[in-house]
């Protein structure tokens, strides 16, 4: 019996994951669950998991669920999660928090030890470099629950990394992937967040329709599988079947397929290194025509802006990530327009200074100092936010 503990719970990854445990219960159990606000939600999943600790780092909601009788179950503040990670000593965290938030979790599971299977791909973007070395110390395993990274994991077992030509990371365009990009000014909150093939949370569909979550998804590939940035490449795909393929040296290309459901990437991961058998299976028969393209630069200038992050490379990419997190909320409350994602996460990169990494610090520091920057940057009169 594996014993998870699932940070993001209340999320769309997080419910996902919660499914996946409830089909296989003689394999999962849950003994932990954390979210940031969702009172409500998390208290119904803890009533399905009565042996599991919770923790909630807003603390007016976790008050709420202290008062209905859920305290002598409860954690909070701001340090909750390295808290259950370090009370329940589970033998898998499920990272599904979206941002910047589920790095310092990370960091504390991969120092004890414990392995970490992750959707949180803005702590791998971020914390990559200093993840992968605590993770070699430790012995702990990085498992990728991104479905295009658990499509690498898939084609690369048994294989040698020598042996690796090229990457390819399926994309499929997102929202606004037939829309005219002379009209990117004026799309609405409702247009952006009506992907195409995925069904996800808000944060992750903004950044499909920009591309910069594709741009995320190749520094996370360079972290979790070493690969230099020139071996990784992006198509379009719009069907979402094949989420990744490998080159190998001889041209043979191996592809991983599947329909667009989180639900397998995540069984994969939970079950990392075994296979476990499912009802997750579809009809190859089924599946749409499957067409690959190149990347249209003119619509997505963000994709653009996050490779110039990787390929400097130190907090280039924390800034980048920090900047992208504040311009997508800020356009989901309303504040800027979609087409200002792109030149706040660009005026970001080329104002905040950004260190060489060696420690967690340097990470949180330039997270920081990015924040209050583009808190300035989005508040000057005619950006929109007054
Ligand atoms: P959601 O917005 O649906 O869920 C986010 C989760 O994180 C919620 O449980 C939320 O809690 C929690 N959370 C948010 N902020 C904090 C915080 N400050 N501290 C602690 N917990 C916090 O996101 P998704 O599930 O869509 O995405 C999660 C991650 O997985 C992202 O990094 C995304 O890029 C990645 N991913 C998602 C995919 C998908 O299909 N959704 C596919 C591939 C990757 P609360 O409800 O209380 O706010
Ligand atoms: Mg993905």
């Amino acid at each position: 019996m594996k014993r998870i503990v699932l940070l993001g719970a209340t999320g769309s990854i997080g419910r996902n994951v919660l499914d996946v445990v409830a089909r296989h219960p003689e394999r999962f159990v849950v003994v932990g669950m954390a979210a940031h606000t969702s009172a409500g939600a998390l208290g119904e999943a803890a009533r399905l998991h009565p042996g599991a600790m919770l923790a909630l780092t807003d603390p007016d909601a976790s008050a709420q669920l202290r008062a209905v009788g859920f305290g002598d179950r409860m954690l909070d503040g701001n340090r909750a999660m390295e808290r259950l990670i370090g009370e329940t000593a589970p033998d898998l965290v499920v990272n599904a928090v979206v941002g910047f938030a589920g790095l310092s979790p990370t960091m504390a599971a991969v120092d004890a030890g414990i392995s970490v299977a992750i959707a949180n791909k803005e702590t791998v973007v971020t914390g990559g470099e200093i993840l992968v070395e605590a993770a070699r110390r430790s012995g702990a395993s990085l498992v990728p629950i991104d479905s295009e990274h658990a499509a690498i994991a898939q084609c690369l077992r048994g294989q040698r990394v020598e042996d690796v030509d090229r990457v390819f990371i399926t994309a499929s365009g997102g929202a606004l992937r037939n829309e005219d990009p002379a009209t990117f000014a004026d799309v609405t909150r409702e247009q952006v967040l009506a992907h195409p093939t995925w069904n996800m949370g808000e944060k992750i569909t903004v950044d499909s329709a920009t591309l910069v979550n594709k741009g995320l998804e190749v520094i996370e590939a360079h972290w979790l599988f070493g690969l230099p940035y020139d071996a990784i490449d992006v198509v379009v795909h719009p069907q979402s079947i094949i989420h990744a393929m490998v080159r190998f040296i001889d041209g043979s290309i191996v592809a991983q397929m599947g329909e667009p459901d989180m639900r397998l990437p995540i069984l994969f991961a939970l079950s990392w290194p075994d296979r476990v058998s499912s009802t997750l299976r579809h009809d190859v028969r089924a599946f749409p025509d499957l067409t690959f393209g190149a990347v249209d630069a003119r619509r997505y200038p963000c994709f653009d802006h996050v490779m110039r992050a990787a390929r400097t490379g130190g907090a280039a990419v924390t800034v980048i990530s920090a900047a992208n997190e504040l311009a997508v909320a800020a356009f989901l409350n309303g504040h800027i327009e979609f087409s200002r994602i792109s030149d706040t996460i660009a005026a970001a990169l080329d104002a905040v200074e950004a260190p060489a990494l060696k420690t967690l610090s340097d990470i949180l520091d330039t997270d920081a100092r990015t924040r209050a920057w583009v808190l300035d940057y989005l508040a000057e009169p005619g950006l929109g936010t007054g």
